[in-house]
C-alpha cells in the first residue's frame, strides 16, 4: 500500500454502519478522524502527494538538503 512517509499510525474502528479512520500526522502533530459509510481511507494512503501538509513538508526538507549540498 502506498502511504505518506509522514503518516505515524492509521487504524479503523467500526461504529454501526460507520467506518472511523484514526490517523496521526507527523507534520502538524495532530490526531485526526475521518468518518465514512463505505471504505474510504484518508488521503495519507491514497494520493498523499496532493496533501498540502505533505507538499509543504517535502518542500521544506528539499530546501534543507539543497542548502547542504550547495
Ligand atoms: S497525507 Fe498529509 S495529513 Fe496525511 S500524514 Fe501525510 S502530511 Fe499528514
Amino acid at each position: 500500500m502506498r502511504r505518506c512517509p509522514y503518516l505515524e499510525q492509521l487504524y479503523r474502528d467500526l461504529a454501526g454502519p460507520l467506518r472511523i479512520y484514526h490517523f496521526d500526522c507527523h507534520v502538524d502533530h495532530r490526531s485526526k478522524r475521518r468518518y465514512a459509510l463505505h471504505d474510504s481511507p484518508p488521503i495519507c494512503v491514497r494520493d498523499y502527494e496532493s496533501c498540502h501538509l505533505y507538499r509543504e513538508e517535502r518542500r521544506r526538507e528539499d530546501d534543507i538538503i539543497y542548502r547542504y549540498t550547495d
